[in-house]
């Protein structure tokens, strides 16, 4: 394909800018992107490229190019996060208690715009680009676009997601073979005891107590039973609830939180979770309801796509952009249910961490700040690897 990526890019760069701060400024939750979507839909309308709509306000785009060839597909996400943005931008969120804390407002500017170049290229595109606009990917929005049949007709051989990335610094694109961002489920335990005053406590039993029991446990429990290098676990707890008057024992008390796993037998820690949570209970007079929810499985990429990957970012950026080691983390991303599904993916960071513009603020923080330098070269990158894909297969 002819396609000047660095001049189409740079006529294009104030429009990105422009959306993706209205798309700041307007951020809605996961499954209320009613505005969001309603925007996309209609830009990818005006490029005549047919649109669909899933799960409410999921919105697949198919680009069909006049050549013959493979699918593409690119994944980008919607929603935004229940905080209230406490930065001082003309562009703030205008939504109360709402806020993209986590970039998602990049990466949907950036796809839109990728759509809005290859649009252009129609009559060069060797095969087909399906972008799928995905809500709720701060909960598990993958599954009902699964469901909803996003990755049906046409079926797509390859999918790319991106992430820009504050804890990376500027330019610099992490990314590895293999699995790299771990799954993530979602716990809830209830322990039932017995209510009772506080001045007997013998009358009842305090599920309380018995919860300190079982945090120690859960912690013991990850440091001592799995291999440290070969199956990294992590169980943290978020939440606690129990109780309402000081004087009294409750009774029952909720523990919530999540497991992690970066290696492939989650299964076996979800059982023995349960079974110490039920056990630990039970040998303090209590009885346990635990409930575990899937978040995200565990995001691994394809090997033939990351070196393709990687030859994009060190054609782009030179060969010192590219981070592989210490790439892999205990956080997930909701891209691996669409992997799962068979189809060949590669996901990868793109570093916009600058200490001096303030850009190093974790994701999902009131004060996070994005580098908007940051967003053409997603772009680029992105953009050329889908190109690449499908010149190449
Ligand atoms: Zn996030
Ligand atoms: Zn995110």
């Amino acid at each position: 394909m002819n396609i000047d990526y660095k001049s189409e890019i740079a006529a294009l760069h104030d429009e990105t800018i422009a959306l993706r701060r209205d798309i700041h400024a307007h951020p809605e939750l996961g499954f209320q992107e009613e505005r969001t979507a309603a925007l996309i839909e209609a830009r990818l309308k005006e490029l005549d490229i047919p649109v669909r709509r899933i799960a409410g306000t999921g919105i697949v785009g198919v680009l069909k190019g006049d050549k013959p060839g493979n699918t593409v597909m690119l994944r980008c996400e919607l929603d935004a996060l229940p905080i209230t943005e406490d930065n001082d931008l003309p562009f703030c969120s205008k939504n109360p208690g709402v806020m993209h804390a986590c970039g998602h407002d990049c990466h949907a500017a950036i796809t839109a715009q990728i759509a809005k170049i290859l649009a252009a290229h129609r009559s060069e595109l060797p095969g087909t680009v399906v972008f799928m606009f995905q809500p709720d990917e701060e909960g598990a929005g993958a599954m009902p676009m699964i469901e909803g049949g996003a990755l049906e007709d046409p079926r797509p051989n390859a999918i790319l997601g991106l992430h820009v990335w504050s804890q990376y610094p500027f330019g610099k694109v992490a990314m590895c073979a293999g699995p790299m961002n771990a799954s993530s489920y979602y716990f809830k335990i209830t322990i039932h005891g017995k209510d009772t005053s506080g001045y007997e406590p013998e009358k009842g039993v305090s599920p309380i107590s018995c919860a300190a029991h079982v945090l120690q446990a859960i912690d013991t429990m990850q440091a001592m039973e799995f291999n440290a290098v070969n199956e990294p676990t992590l169980i943290t707890v978020g939440m606690i609830h129990a109780g309402n008057y000081m004087i009294n024992i409750p009774d029952a008390c909720e523990i919530q939180g999540s497991i992690r796993c970066l290696h492939e037998d989650e299964k076996r820690v979800h059982e023995r979770f349960r079974a110490l949570v039920v056990d630990i209970c039970k040998s303090m007079r209590c009885t346990a309801d635990v409930e575990i929810e899937c978040g995200n499985t565990m995001l691994s990429n394809d090997e033939k796509l990351f070196e393709m990957g990687r030859e994009v970012v060190t054609e782009t950026l030179g060969p010192d952009a590219m981070l592989t080691k210490g790439v892999r983390g205990m956080g997930g991303d909701d891209l691996a249910e669409f992997f799962n599904e068979g189809i060949p993916g590669l996901y990868y960071m793109v570093g916009m961490g600058s200490p001096e513009k303030g850009t190093t603020v974790q994701h999902h923080n009131k004060d996070f700040l994005v580098d908007e330098d940051i967003l053409d070269i997603a772009l680029e990158l992105q953009l050329k690897m889908a190109v690449r894909f499908l010149e190449e297969n």
